[in-house]
């Protein structure tokens, strides 16, 4: 350990804390597995609850800022104020969830994949591969108008433009009662989803899936598809050159042929279906402690987290004094795609071998059957030993410490 030279940065990453359990693993992933082995550069913006209540906030924005500037961030969960957190955190306000703070910030799409090993095998037998989703973050039924109708009587749909042009198309002459919701998306933010998509395709050298359907909804659905294809020609030789591919097709044959694959693509979806699918995929690959995230600009930042939250369950039990077994998977791979990444942009082999042999030492852990206990219950063909967070995070440090030659 004391011959070898710590792997140096040259641009910090943007550190952002965060609070509850996953602030306590925070600490723990970087004594065990980062401080030892990296001459650790960041800028730190500490986004625990207490810390934004007394910046009003503000440190949320700088944040985001700051990865606006340096281009790589890594996240920790952090508590969405609810009433019950008003008391608990003598809050001064209900502060918005500082992920879409920041997801509104860089106009950002979030891609979400599953950590697979081969001792959980996901619900459908056919998933060899992780399978990333990308969900469209702006729009449609989530920005929606509605009524509700009570009498017989005709709903419009009306546009006036900025130029005088009036647009009036017949929804529906109601002989009775009824529903009527309208709904919007923008050509910008279509744009933006499509150029993260593809970005981050090329990133992870993965063919792109994207699906709607366009054969009913002509005008609205037909809208993405053709922005889509209209993006895609500025990438089209990139894709050739990573022999990668962008595949468009409805959503119904979308959702046949995802569950019939092996996996190993990025699926991008509009924001309905990806709620629905994100959640069904996460699912089906056993767990969400093993499931990252990370947050891709169009024009090229990322924030990699975990997509779990505080885990505030533990939490009262590690203030009560006791050893919690809180699974650091998703956190450790949310600081390895951020050292992976600066790595990659800044040029420093090191620091990407250092990230794939951080990945790797968690692996050969698990593959031993050394894990934590949300995962024993998951686990088929080992004999899995559940330890405690602290315990986990040391025999992978002492794996890693093996890879690197320390
Ligand atoms: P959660 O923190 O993800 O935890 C839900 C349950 O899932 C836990 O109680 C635990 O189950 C299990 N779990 C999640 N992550 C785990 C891990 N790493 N290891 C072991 N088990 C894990 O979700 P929540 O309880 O709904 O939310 C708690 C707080 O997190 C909320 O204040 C919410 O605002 C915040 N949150 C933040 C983010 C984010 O920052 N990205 C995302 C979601 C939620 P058992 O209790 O059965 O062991
Ligand atoms: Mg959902």
């Amino acid at each position: 350990m004391k011959t070898m030279k710590k792997i140096k940065m040259t641009t910090p990453l943007v550190e952002m804390d965060g609070d509850e359990m996953t602030r306590i693993l925070w600490k723990m992933i970087k004594d065990e597995l980062i401080l030892p082995f990296v001459d650790l550069k960041t800028e730190y913006y500490d986004l625990g609850l207490p810390n934004r209540d007394k910046t009003s906030d503000q440190v949320t924005i700088d944040s985001a800022n700051a990865t606006k500037r340096l281009g790589v961030a890594v996240k920790c969960a952090t508590i969405t104020p609810n009433v019950q957190r008003m008391s608990e955190y003598n809050l001064h306000q209900m502060w918005k969830s500082p992920n879409g703070t920041i997801r509104a910030m860089l106009d950002g799409t979030v891609f979400r994949t599953p950590i697979t090993i081969p001792s959980i095998h996901p619900a459908v037998k056919f998933w060899k591969k992780p399978i990333t989703i990308a969900r469209h973050a702006y729009g449609d039924v989530y920005r929606d108008v509605e009524i509700q109708t009570h009498e017989p009587g005709v709903a419009k749909l009306v546009f006036e433009g900025a130029s005088g042009e009036r647009i009036e198309e017949i929804i529906h002459e109601f002989s009775g009662p009824g529903v009527i919701e309208g709904m919007h998306n923008t050509d910008q933010s279509i744009r933006s989803f499509a150029h993260s998509c593809f970005k981050y395709a090329l990133d992870v050298k993965q063919t792109l899936w994207f699906a709607t359907k366009d054969t009913i909804s002509k005008k609205y659905d037909g809208r993405f598809k053709a922005i889509f294809e209209e993006v895609f020609q500025e990438y089209k030789e990139a894709f050739d050159a990573a022999g990668i591919e962008y595949f468009y097709t409805l959503i119904d044959d979308a959702v046949a042929r995802v569950m019939r694959s092996e996996g190993g693509f990025i699926w991008a979806c509009k924001n309905y279906d990806g709620d629905v699918m994100s959640d069904m995929v996460s699912t089906a690959f056993g767990s969400l402690a093993m499931m990252t995230s990370v947050l891709v600009s169009p024009d090229g930042k990322y924030e990699y987290e975990a997509a779990h939250g505080t885990v505030t369950r533990h939490y009262y039990k590690y203030l009560k004094g006791e050893e919690t077994s809180t699974n650091p998977m998703a956190t450790i791979f949310a600081w390895s795609g951020a050292f992976r990444k600066r790595g990659e942009i800044d040029n420093l082999p090191e620091l990407v071998n250092y990230a794939n042999q951080l990945e790797q030492a968690c692996f050969d852990t698990l593959n031993e059957g050394l894990e934590t206990k949300d995962l024993v219950s998951l686990s088929e063909g080992v004999a899995p030993k559940g330890l405690t967070s602290l315990e986990f995070l040391r025999e992978i440090r002492a794996r890693l410490g093996k890879r690197l030659g320390a």
